[in-house]
């Protein structure tokens, strides 16, 4: 690889917009370029101009398929190749590809979750072409984004709802950028996703049934060295770490992905790469590509990438940052600061928009990004609590503050805050933004989401964020439009919105238990600690009827979701405890009886030798490792009895609850055993690598 000419390797995979315009005529690319833009319909004869010349660029690049390249609620991407040859009359071939097939397929998706929207026998959803997102190359295949419905028009799949998000936030932003007087096409938000995950190799990996079958360890003792040094955040680099980056980069830079920034994470093994922001569809697609790429290019180097949000117990686990903002087509990013009083003023309703979003809709964020994994990390003091807080740093609550109290602002000079008056006090970002414990962070000039799971698709938070700050923005437009001095309203307004929604601003320590008590009890925000207890308020009313009129789902959509998301809980945890149960019966037990009996032996011959040696740690082991066998036997029984019941639900709700209730806790107790077994058991003996084998496998 020419590593000099990045610039041309950038998006060489990728029919983007340099492409299209070079090989569109005039009037195909304006065409398109405005479905793209402006979200008109696109013309028949458009897509098959389109097709064409996509289908020409894509053999020119290697490519003999293609295929419509989609996100179930699966949570990973679903693809089905068709060659692009035809049969010809002379017994040949030709190479077709038209406008039909380009917006249209019809994938056999009877297999994919559909939460009862689709009934088995018309199992044939379709699949829509997506002319805002980019098609590429991956595997000799045309890879087309599309939207997956049902029949019916309901989406089966997390884009249809993002992209209907997006069109929400843009309708509302433009009414009120109307009243401001300022010029724009459309809005559009943008985001930025890093991307934490781990790497181990692949022979170490492959010895542990549990992170097979499952993303992460089941078991496993601590090892003597951890992350406690903090010699790895930021360290430097392995060499086979190093090649690995470097591959990843070149391959990401191909599909035009703006692969960024990476380093060494907190915990042994682990690492982040962060991409420069895009508008959010598009880094939607880039971030699914990214975590397959990962592991692709992981497998090329003799690696295992885990995107599981706790692969280890114990050590720190793997997240997600979405910086989000809201920007206009003329470049105007809506959550800066501005250098007028007017857009100063336009930049407040905007935050305002954004503060009384989340705290409005704190349990739909909560429940985006609700999974069996990210429970693990959510509120162990490694990642944000599960209550979902705004952090805004000193100088701009100080701002909020003396707007809301009509005082003078006490920043670096005084001013007196008269919106549409003053300007701003120029306020530096606050160096606190490094405040990692907050869940909702204004860091200048957007807002760091940092609840999501390594693993989440980054649609679902961006669905609820977008639709809650449209809602909020709508209620401003419908006030704002009545008014008869704007001025005047726009001040009362937001003096309104930072008293009434003060109670989700929060800079202080996110993982105090000071903090749980009094967000929970003084404030009254939730803390909706598991996936069992966040999923089912996406049925509140409140919050379906806010998804509802924004057009973001329907009923049913919605539902569907909730039950596919609760399903996705308690499956994952059930093949969990089945893993456990197989490696105790099968594997722990059977290896500590062996060690039990190579002690048995030693002693009894040690004996036979000399009647006066003691054996006191040959029988002291046994003597422990013996009763831990009975307590795992026991544990290893309850948690067999709780997959049984398990299986007794019809109702995923109920289910849920017992999978939080009792199963976890089962699986709990049954480890503790194990663990506390293996630092008493020769290493010869135990079946599985151990943390420290994993953790420090990669060299
Ligand atoms: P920080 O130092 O706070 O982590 P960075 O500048 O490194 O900030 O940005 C972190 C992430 O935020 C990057 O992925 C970056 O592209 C993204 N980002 C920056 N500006 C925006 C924006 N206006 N909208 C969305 N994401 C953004
Ligand atoms: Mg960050």
């Amino acid at each position: 690889m020419d590593k000099t000419n990045i610039s041309e390797l950038f998006g060489s995979l990728v029919f983007d917009d340099r492409e299209m315009r070079a090989r569109l005529s005039e009037e195909v690319y304006a065409s398109l370029k405005k479905t793209i833009d402006e979200n008109v319909k696109l013309d028949e004869n458009v897509a098959d101009a389109v097709a064409e010349e996509m289908k020409n660029w894509a053999i020119e690049h290697g490519a003999t398929h293609y295929t419509h390249w989609f996100q179930p609620l699966t949570g990973v991407t679903a693809e089905k190749h068709d060659s692009f040859i035809e049969p010809t009359a002379d017994g040949g071939v030709v190479m077709e590809f038209s406008g039909k097939e380009l917006i249209k397929g019809e994938p056999d998706a009877s297999s994919f979750p559909s939460g009862g929207l689709r009934a088995t026998f018309e199992a044939r959803g379709y699949t829509a072409w997506d002319p805002t997102s980019f098609a590429f190359i991956k595997d000799h295949t045309l890879c087309i984004p599309t939207a997956f419905c049902s029949y019916s028009g309901e989406a089966l799949d997390k884009k249809t709802p993002l992209l209907r998000s997006m069109q929400a936030i843009n309708r509302q932003a433009m009414r009120i950028l109307k009243l401001f007087g300022t010029e724009a096409k459309y809005v559009k938000t943008s985001v930025g996703a890093e991307q934490e995950y781990f790497l181990v190799d692949k022979q170490v990996f492959a010895r542990r049934p549990d992170l097979k079958y499952t993303g992460r360890t089941l078991f496993g003792a601590m090892p003597p060295k951890g992350q406690e040094m903090d010699d790895h955040y930021f360290g430097v680099i392995k060499p086979r770490v190093a090649e690995f980056m470097e591959d990843l980069n070149q391959e990401l830079w191909k599909l035009g992905i703006l692969a960024k920034t990476e380093h060494n994470e907190v915990a042994p093994a682990q690492h982040e790469l962060a991409p420069i922001y895009s508008t959010t569809n598009i880094a939607t697609d880039s971030n699914q590509l990214t975590m397959e790429i990962m592991k692709k290019v992981a497998a090329k180097h003799g690696m295992e990438c885990l995107l599981h949000e706790k692969p280890f117990a114990g050590v720190n686990g793997s997240g997600k940052h979405n910086n989000w903002s809201i920007a206009t087509d003329t470049g105007i990013n809506l959550l800066s600061p501005g250098e007028t009083p007017y857009e100063n003023a336009q930049f407040l309703l905007f935050l305002c928009a954004v503060i009384q979003a989340v705290d409005d809709y704190q349990d739909l964020l909560r429940l985006s990004v609700a999974t069996a994994g990210n429970d693990h990390r959510l509120g162990a003091n490694e990642a944000p609590p599960a209550i979902i807080s705004v952090f805004l740093g000193e100088e701009l609550t100080g701002i909020l503050e003396a707007i809301k109290n009509d005082t003078s602002y006490q920043g670096k000079e005084e001013v007196k805050m008269k919106l549409g008056v003053h300007a701003l006090p120029r306020f530096s970002r606050d160096t606190t933004d490094r405040n990692r414990t907050s869940p909702f962070a204004f860091t200048g000039n957007k807002f760091e989401f940092r609840s999501l799971g390594s693993s989440n698709s980054i649609a679902c938070c961006n669905i609820m964020l977008n639709s809650a700050v449209a809602e909020s923005l709508r209620q401003y437009a419908d006030e704002l439009e009545q008014a008869e001095d704007f001025q005047t309203a726009l001040h009362d307004l937001i003096r309104r919105v930072i008293t009434d929604h003060q109670r989700i601003l929060f800079d202080g320590n996110g993982y105090g238990e000071e903090w749980i008590k009094e967000a929970t009890e003084v404030r009254g925000l939730s803390n909706l600690r598991t996936t069992a207890d966040a999923m089912p308020r996406l049925l509140d009313e409140k919050n379906k009827e806010m998804l509802i009129r924004h057009k973001v789902f329907t009923e049913s959509e919605i539902h569907s979701r909730c039950e596919i998301m609760l399903e996705n809980y308690v499956k994952t945890v059930n093949i969990e405890g089945l893993t456990m149960v197989d490696m105790v019966r099968k594997n722990y037990l059977p290896a500590m009886e062996r060690y039990i009996f190579r002690l048995a032996q030693t002693t009894s011959l040690m004996r036979e030798v000399s009647p006066n040696i003691k054996v006191n740690y040959e029988v002291s082991t046994m003597e422990r490792l013996s009763e831990l066998t009975d307590s795992i036997l026991e544990a290893v029984e309850a948690l067999e009895k709780a997959l049984a019941t398990f299986k007794t639900f019809e109702n995923v709700f109920e289910s849920s609850e017992f999978v939080r209730d009792d199963m976890l806790p089962a699986m709990d107790t049954l480890r503790k055993f194990v663990d506390e077994a293996e630092m008493l058991t020769s290493q010869r003996d135990w079946p599985f690598p151990s943390y420290g084998q994993l953790l420090f496998s990669v060299n």
